[in-house]
């Protein structure tokens, strides 16, 4: 058993800039837990005052439903994997990952100090290096090594903080997967943090998504895709980021549509069902619509957007195509490269006129005033 249980935790720095305001969570055992969000938006903070590397200000912090705000980093069986692998360049990896066997007390005899190793060494990999120094390590090797170091000590929570930024975008995917794969083979309790938004979504049972010190969302991965709690979360999750468009929802009948500048839209499916299970009635909102749920339509209609190419972006399986409306609004939209005929690919080019339209149950619907999804 190892939850964590924060309740209203605040940290001030000496500076008084508040980092953490009133943070409330609870990790359940053996959870995966993300905590995301821009840079200086306080998940270090978190993350250092939950492993006890930085004082609480206020507010507590539960490790199995006890009090940790005064105990020593040590004494709170947590281990931790940082950004900068922060190993002993002179001993062997061997004994970088013994060392913190090595301090324990009462000592611990030198057959289970091998025995603990030689199995994190096997779990991870690394076996054939373990006489190696790490300056003979590849980057990912080294971050091995370091979460190695942190496995072998049987703790009850395991804090990364940004464990992966530090290596190359290709070897950053492959330590991503070991990653998902260390979690099958050892079932604690994680908290790690990461500004990159995909890390996030790959890897966590639920994700905390955090801005300016305020937690903004807590949900499955699907739940902040589905259901983005306000523009910030429904701008931060997803790549390219999510089209806004200003809007006028209406009713009629027993149908919805959002009708903005550029022509009038249905509301269809579950968001459909939703609105009227709500009760809301026309107003004005914020519409939003993920680039990968609009599509290219053949003609101008009702429903769809003349536009003017500026920017293809080749993916490979996709484009990205950046166009800019008839009122000069920029829009992103995602299409499959598989979809489109050679011609058509070829014509994809600065200034071509084309038509957007996207489905009524992709659209997403926030309050302009205060941000917030009108739907939660
Ligand atoms: P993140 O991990 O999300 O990038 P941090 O938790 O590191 O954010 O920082 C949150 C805020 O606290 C930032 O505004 C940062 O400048 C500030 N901060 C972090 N560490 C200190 C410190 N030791 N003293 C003063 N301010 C700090």
């Amino acid at each position: 058993m190892a939850s964590v249980k924060l309740t209203n935790v605040k940290k001030v720095y000496d500076n008084n800039v508040v980092a953490v305001h009133d943070f409330n969570l609870d990790i359940a055992d053996k959870e995966f837990i993300v905590f995301v969000g821009p840079s200086g938006c306080g998940k270090s903070t978190t993350l250092r005052m939950i492993a006890g590397l930085e004082e609480i200000s206020d507010g507590t912090v539960e490790i199995d439903g006890e009090v940790v705000n005064d105990l020593q980093p040590k004494d709170r069986n947590i281990a931790m994997v940082f950004q900068n692998y922060a190993l002993y360049p002179h001993l062997t990896v061997f004994e970088n990952m013994a060392f913190p066997l090595r301090l324990k007390r009462p000592k611990m005899s030198e057959d289970e100090i091998f025995e603990r190793v030689t199995n994190a060494a096997e779990i991870l990999g690394i076996t054939e290096y373990l006489t190696r120094k790490p300056k003979a390590l590849s980057g990912g090797q080294r971050q091995r090594v370091a979460i190695g170091r942190a496995m072998v000590r049987d703790s009850k929570v395991f804090l990364m903080d940004e464990p992966l930024s530090n290596l190359d975008a290709k070897l950053r995917n492959q330590m991503r997967a070991e990653i998902i794969l260390l979690r099958q083979k050892i079932d604690t309790t994680y908290i790690y943090v990461t500004h990159d938004q995909t890390e996030a979504m790959t890897l966590g049972d639920r994700i905390v998504i955090m801005k300016d010190g305020f937690i903004q969302q807590v949900d499955t991965p699907q739940g902040v895709f589905d259901m983005p709690a306000n523009l910030f979360v429904a701008g931060f999750i997803g790549a390219p980021q999510m089209n806004f468009f200003d809007a006028d929802l209406l009713k009629e009948g027993d149908k919805y549509f959002a009708v903005t500048e550029h022509g009038k839209f249905e509301v269809t499916g579950e968001k459909g069902k939703l609105l009227s299970a709500k009760g809301i009635e026309d107003r004005k909102i914020t519409l939003g619509v993920r680039p990968e749920h609009m599509t290219l339509a053949e003609e101008k209609s009702d429903d769809s957007i003349e536009c003017t190419l500026e920017v293809n972006e080749m993916m490979g399986s996709e484009l990205h195509l950046h166009l800019v409306t008839e009122t000069g609004k920029k829009i992103i939209v995602r299409v499959p490269t598989i979809q489109l005929t050679e011609e058509e690919r070829a014509e994809m080019t600065y200034g071509q006129k084309l038509f957007v339209t996207f489905e009524g149950k992709a659209m997403h619907f926030f309050d302009p005033e205060t941000t917030d999804n009108i739907l939660l």
